[in-house]
């Protein structure tokens, strides 16, 4: 019988099936692929749902989109977070914490790897204006909604763009997220995804994604302690090809152009057309390139 995983606990798979919750364990013949958070299954077994009772998950379905990260952008061994989703939801604070462009940055070229579509949304509206942080990313077309707190009479414009999909959420803490995933679920939505009845537990792991129903259809993935968000399994082509503003510029670099060093054509097509969010991308591009080579620092996915 299909079922979707909502969370995953110490090799327990808490599955979503017939609007219900029924825990299970990995079948042996299945072997040592992994199963995430998004992943569509079949269960066999005893698929009560009762406390105490285990299903087994024996097959995975083939995966539509796969989002990825590495513990370390020069560490090429990828995670699987999640599959199956189809909307990365990037959630930053316009202040308080001030945004940090370059973790967005490295949010979409994670998202453009893994197919899924972005989507800015920019908390503490009241706080402070979105257009400059917008103007970064205008030339690349990526939606976005702002939201002023308290939020909870804005959600209708959110909840339309999150209706009937699977959207992932990521946002560094005190971005407001935990705040807007509450404010998206009723209460019974809220109690479904981390209870754990098999291990005695009523909490996921801290570094776990776990889905939660929309109440109009769809479903949100939180993605609460996630640490760090390393790029070292995307190729270094596939990064910059996620900074599509500057596609016509590469097409004037040398050959196997690294662009980091003198004679990349960016630095002359960033002083001819440039402005202030080309020169911010540009450079956000770069400390990108160079972190993939060990030879600066990542930008963290917690501060
Ligand atoms: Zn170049």
């Amino acid at each position: 019988m299909d079922a979707f995983v909502i969370g995953v606990d110490r090799g327990r798979y808490r599955c979503w099936m017939d609007g219900q919750a029924v825990t299970a364990m990995k079948a042996r013949e299945l072997g040592r692929g992994s199963i995430v958070v998004g992943d569509r299954v079949s269960l066999a077994g005893e698929v009560s749902g009762r406390p105490d009772t285990l299903a087994r998950v024996v097959r995975i379905r083939p995966r539509t989109s796969v989002l990825r990260r590495s513990a370390e952008d020069d560490d090429p061994a990828e995670r699987v977070i999640v599959a199956n989703a189809d909307q990365l939801v990037i959630v930053t604070a316009l202040a308080d914490p001030v945004p940090r462009p370059r973790l967005i940055d490295r949010f979409l070229v994670a998202a453009f790897d893994a197919g899924l579509e972005p989507l800015l949304c920019l908390t503490k509206a009241d706080l402070g204006a979105p257009d400059e942080l917008v103007d970064n990313y205008e030339p690349l077309g990526i939606r976005w909604i702002s939201l002023s707190r308290p939020f909870e009479s804005q959600l209708d414009q959110l909840r339309t763009l999150l209706a009937n999909r699977i959207s992932v959420l990521v946002g560094h803490s005190g971005v407001g997220k935990s705040t807007l995933v509450n404010a998206l679920l009723p209460e019974a939505g809220r109690a479904v995804g981390p209870v754990s009845p098999v291990t005695g537990r009523g909490r996921h792991t801290s570094s776990s994604a776990v889905a939660l129903q929309l109440p109009g259809g769809g479903w949100i993935i939180d993605t609460p302690g996630l640490r760090s968000f390393g790029l070292g399994h995307i190729a270094a082509d596939k990064v910059v090809s996620a900074f599509g503003e500057f596609a016509d510029a590469i097409a004037g670099c040398p050959p196997g152009c690294s662009h980091l060093d003198a004679g990349c054509g960016l630095d002359e097509w960033v002083a001819e057309h440039g402005g202030p969010a080309e020169f911010a991308r540009l450079d956000s591009l770069r400390r990108l390139l160079r972190s993939r080579e060990g030879l600066d620092p990542a930008e963290p996915a917690e501060s």
